[in-house]
């Protein structure tokens, strides 16, 4: 979890039935350790529109954009369930009604659930009312969650605070963070909490049993028994408090929440998620901000708080959710002793949420957000169209119907409201589109950014005009095939990542749970989807869609327009009117009152910076040494030989279906083509060919396989100066589909012709609203490629096909494509002359042992219509960006801060122990000092350990110079760090926990694959596994004069307000180079 980046407005939908099928292409992304930089599926994962209005908060951001994160935020966006139960109910143990009796228990009801093949118990504590469901299978990957509703008067973002400060702490673990030591020393596959609009929950999951009831415990006493209601300190910390550091300089503002958002509140797409939420909900709970509007978070006072939490955080606003291969009865052991010490509270009824009253007419709202001053601004407006679908809740078949139509709208490039919309030209791209269901009531928007002034009113126009026209013409046959199959072949594959698959269904039932509604119903679809299908079978498509379409949209009058304009006064407004809010707060205040200031600024950082004692950590439970299994986890692999190609096979049960991946070489990539491989990629996929269009195109891969993806991926190889730089060509179908697959990956790789220049100009658009973006939302990613870039040559390619060189590139070949449009169709296809070879090409697949020698033939066919080598010979890769310390500016008001240098260079050889240090320096050094006491949303550290690059980052800082002086004190802390046996065993398992964490069958073959291009054996993982299990102190010690390195040596990049970088380099005499980029 340590490498999860939780933008708070990313993690969003998690909705049962709507937006579950969206983006299925990108759905193949994969999992790769952190080293892997896969640009394109970078861009991919920020290209998905954040969501209006839907919105929850981690509690922990941090790290570089990575396959994590990306695999959250797409669970979330297209959980699912199994579809198929072939066999009979299986017995799991049972639990009698005495037993639940005995201890407190009533049983409510009990159903065995086939698709999900678990069976579930809802159990009623009798005495609080506390719901609990007990959902037991053969899943070893078990999920706790206990979600409370809370729902918020105002945007002081008491939730948020809360739910950040209730793990700070507890009855029966009185320490800083209990929190933290779990993220340190447990085998923890899922540990995070979330803040909705209306509820709060919090999850842990693990595959060991004893480490999986211990972080039941801690997370069971954090929600009931926090420190946090007797102890103004943890309050001031994660939400706001006055800084002074002397009575002469000025007050300020801290905060881990008020930093957090002000992040959030940085980023216009965001901005406008929350106007849209608000404005379509004025009269209930959504009408204000859960996470909190920095403006109104200092108005939130400690009793407030406290209060909140004695309201809200009861059994008998509780609703519980065990699931996995544990024993039931022990869950409802746990549980009665937490729940036995409290009384029945009317909790449940006083958070209750009212459902917002439709509006008799539409209304339109016109807003202004902080932009950069660079660019033409006249063309930056947003616009977007939002409905609230219906006051009462929607029955199972018409959430479905729903969830369809949204899909076959905007589900992939080919669908027509996202086709139509994107080749208007009207704007750069969608901004909060789609379906969601996972607040009381249903909502649907749609809008675009980047739009000119006068271009605004046309897209209202055209978003209205094309739902008429599907209402009136309804959807061509064979989209509504590739929907359904879309649809089927997710359900089946239930594949939810790296997420547990016990939370994705605990959020898709809680999503009616938490109204009240039956947590059984939206586990069980098959009958609706099938009732679904039949009507569309019988009726056609037009006649179940349009009347949905007419019904909930386009007849609906609560509908809400808001456009946003762009205001490049607005970010230092905001600054000068804080800052004299703050000033007017300083000349109220008498001389003692500011030392007394300055005295408690003092005590808290002091009380931050103090380790918790011994006996405190102590009584966090942990495993021992003894309970880690001594190997690592193998993956079964043949390596073969097709023809001439190398074949990797990893015979895993798939549920019949097949995974394949195609790599071929960037090795004769001529370097001035290196910035257009995103666009070919994106070209490949959407262009068409010259027997079918982009649309027929995209239809077949819906209707015949699970999706296709293809984009570049480079690192560095540890040992080697030549990085390895590839392009991967990733599928999945059905076992007996695959010659389809392959017919289709040929068509792409073959056939696909690149002359649509008008497309290629909306790719490029597009490309650039999504690096802007970036920019704002995780500029920490951008700053980590940039330093890649001047450390070594994987980063430096990297960089052009994802950084902000990339940036520069797209913004100069946008004008381009209008001059020199055949310049660019001719690169394009020496790019893929370049790859396109047997020689240097190589092919992984995953499925069982059948499957794998039933597709042979059909590899083999494709394999042999490749060309023998590539054309142009081989090239060398040299490139580096100068080595200079460079501060990005943007319009910000929080900051994005980096330092790195590479630990190779020192003569360091890799060490096993060099994980569980740089986790160690995450969760403690960092993690203290520029999280707690700094008051950035996150601080942590990566080493990548094929380059050598060791990279410090900071997420969402308020300060800039100041972080910097706390990663150059690493050394001297790893010097004087005194540690004993137990925190030692903690960091170690906690290592082990990241090293093994949980992988479904498809990123078990995938991750083999990435070890074989690396040059990663099972010898030296089992060596490696080894070396950590017997990391010592000195192991620390010596690290230190490795590390030093990047305080010497280092580069620096910041991405920041203009503001912070002048005031640092008038501080530090132009440290700084600066390059403006928004
Ligand atoms: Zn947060």
């Amino acid at each position: 979890m340590l490498r999860t980046v939780s933008c708070s407005a990313s993690l969003t939908s998690a909705s049962p039935f709507f937006r579950q099928f969206r983006l299925s292409y990108s759905s193949l992304s994969p999992s790769t350790s952190s080293a892997l930089r896969v640009p394109g599926r970078n861009l991919r994962r920020v290209s998905s529109p954040p969501s209006a209005g839907r919105r929850v908060f981690l509690r922990r951001g941090l790290r570089v954009p990575s396959a994590a994160d990306r695999g959250v935020n797409r669970q979330l966006s297209r959980l699912s369930v199994r579809a198929v139960a072939t066999q009979p109910a299986p017995s799991y143990p049972d639990v009698g009604q005495d037993e639940a009796e005995k201890l407190g228990f009533e049983k409510v009801s009990e159903e065995f659930i086939s698709e999900c093949k678990s069976k579930a118990t809802l159990f009623r504590h009798k005495k609080t009312g506390c719901e609990v469901m007990s959902v037991s299978n053969e899943d070893e990957n078990k999920v706790f969650g206990i979600v409370l509703r809370t729902p918020p008067k105002d945007s002081t973002g008491i939730p948020h605070i809360l739910e950040h400060s209730v793990l700070c702490g507890s009855r029966k673990y009185p320490l800083k963070e209990p929190f933290v030591e779990l993220l340190k020393g447990s085998l923890h596959t899922f540990l995070n909490a979330f803040t909705y609009p209306d509820r709060t929950c919090y999850p842990v999951a693990s595959t060991n049993t004893k480490d999986f009831y211990n972080l039941v415990d801690v997370y069971l006493d954090a929600v009931f028994f926090p420190k946090c209601v007797d102890d103004v300190h943890t309050f001031q910390q994660e939400g706001w408090h006055y800084e002074l550091n002397d009575p002469s300089e000025d007050i300020s503002y801290k905060g881990v929440v008020f930093n957090e958002m002000k992040g959030v509140y940085s980023q216009p797409d965001n901005i406008l998620g929350r106007i849209a939420q608000q404005a379509i909900s004025p009269d209930n709970t959504y009408g204000v901000d859960s996470g909190g509007d920095p403006k109104d978070i200092p108005k939130l006072t400690f009793e407030e708080f406290k209060d909140f939490h004695r309201k809200y955080y009861h059994p008998s606003n509780a609703r519980i959710w065990f699931y996995g291969d544990d024993d039931p009865l022990q869950r409802l052991h746990i549980l009665s002793e937490y729940l036995d010490m409290f009384e029945a509270s009317p909790s449940r009824d006083t958070s209750k949420i009212e459902p917002q009253k439709l509006f008799s007419a539409p209304i339109r709202i016109v807003e202004k957000y902080p932009a950069g001053r660079d660019g033409d601004l006249k063309k930056k407006n947003m616009v977007c169209i939002n409905w609230l679908l219906s006051e009462k809740p929607l029955d199972l078949e018409t959430q479905l119907a729903l969830g369809f139509l949204d899909h076959l709208m905007l589900g992939t490039p080919a669908s027509p409201l996202r086709k139509i919309l994107l080749e208007s030209g009207l704007g750069e791209a969608l901004v909060s589109s789609g379906m969601s269901d996972e607040l009381l009531q249903p909502q649907f928007s749609v809008g675009m950014k980047g739009v000119s002034e006068d271009n605004v009113q046309k897209v209202e126009e055209l978003i209205i005009a094309t739902l008429q026209k599907l209402a009136e013409e309804g959807f061509e046959n064979e989209a509504v095939e590739a929907s359904m199959n879309t649809i089927e072949f997710s359900l089946r594959e239930n594949n939810t990542g790296s997420f547990p698959r016990g939370l994705s269904l605990m959020l898709q039932s809680i999503a009616k749970w938490i109204y009240d509604m039956d947590p059984f119903e939206p586990l069980k679809y098959t009958e609706p989807l099938k009732a679904l299908k039949a009507r569309i079978a019988e009726e056609g498509s037009k006649a179940v869609f349009s009347p949905v379409i007419e019904q909930f949209i386009l007849n609906n009058s609560h509908r809400v327009t808001i456009e946003m304009q762009p205001d490049p006064e607005k970010a230092s407004q905001e600054e000068a009117e804080e800052k004299s809010i703050l000033e007017k707060v300083k000349a109220g205040m008498t001389e003692e009152d500011l030392a007394e200031l300055a005295r408690a600024t003092e005590e808290l950082r002091l009380k931050q910076e103090t380790p918790d004692p011994p006996e405190a950590l102590r009584c966090v439970p942990s495993l021992n040494l003894s309970d880690i299994p001594k190997e690592p986890t193998y993956v079964p692999t043949e390596v073969g030989d097709i023809n001439g190609v190398k074949v990797l096979r990893h015979d895993l049960f798939t549920n019949d279906i097949i995974y394949a991946e195609v790599v071929f070489d960037m090795g004769s990539l001529k370097h001035e083509l290196l910035p257009l491989v995103p666009l070919f990629c994106q070209s490949l996929m959407e262009m068409g060919t010259k027997d079918l269009s982009f649309v027929q195109l995209n239809q077949m891969i819906g209707r015949k396989t699970g999706g296709i993806s293809v984009y570049p991926l480079t690192s560095s190889v540890r040992g080697k100066d030549e990085p390895c730089s590839k392009i991967i060509v990733r599928g999945k179908s059905m076992a007996g589909r695959a010659e389809d697959l392959f017919n289709l990956m040929n068509c792409l790789l073959q056939e696909v012709q690149f002359t649509d220049q008008p497309r290629f100009k909306q790719f490029v658009s597009q490309s650039i609203a999504r690096m802007e973006n970036r920019l704002r939302g995780s500029g920490h990613g951008v700053a980590a490629a940039r330093m890649d870039a001047m450390l070594n040559i994987a980063g430096w390619m990297s960089e052009q096909m994802g950084g902000l060189s990339y940036l520069e590139f797209l913004r100069t070949l946008e004008k381009k494509v209008d001059e020199d449009w055949e310049g660019i169709s001719s690169s394009l296809d020496e790019i893929r002359r370049s790859l396109l070879a047997k020689n240097g090409c190589i092919v992984n697949m995953t499925a069982d042992g059948k499957s794998l020698t039933n597709i042979e033939k059909s590899l083999e066919k494709f394999l042999d219509l490749l060309p023998e080598n590539p054309s142009g010979g081989l090239v060398t890769w040299d490139g580096r960006l100068p080595l200079r310390n460079e501060a990005i500016v943007i319009p910000t008001q929080v900051n994005y801060v980096g330092k790195a240098g590479n630990i190779y260079s020192t003569g360091y050889e890799l060490d096993g122990s060099a994980y569980v240090i740089s986790k160690h320096i995450s969760t403690t050094w960092l993690w203290d000092r520029v999280r707690v006491s700094g008051g950035a949303y996150g601080g942590f550290c990566d080493f990548d350990s094929h380059s050598g690059v060791f990279s410090f980052l900071s997420y969402r800082d308020p300060n800039l110079l100041k972080t910097l002086d706390i990663y150059d004190g690493t050394g001297d802390f790893l010097r004087g760090l005194d540690m004993d046996q137990e925190t030692l065993t903690k960091a170690i398992i906690g290592t082990i926990g990241d090293v093994d964490s949980y992988q479904l069958p498809d990123a078990k073959g995938y991750s083999s694959l990435m070890r074989h291009l690396l040059g990663v054996t099972d010898e030296e993982r089992q060596r490696k596994r080894e070396e950590i299990l017997t990391t010592s102190l000195k192991d620390f010690k010596d690290f230190a004069e490795a590390i030093d390195v990047v305080r010497d040596k280092g580069v620096s990049v910041a991405v920041a307000s203009a503001e912070d970088i002048d005031a640092a380099n008038n501080a530090r005499s132009n440290f700084f180079e600066v390059k403006k980029a928004l």
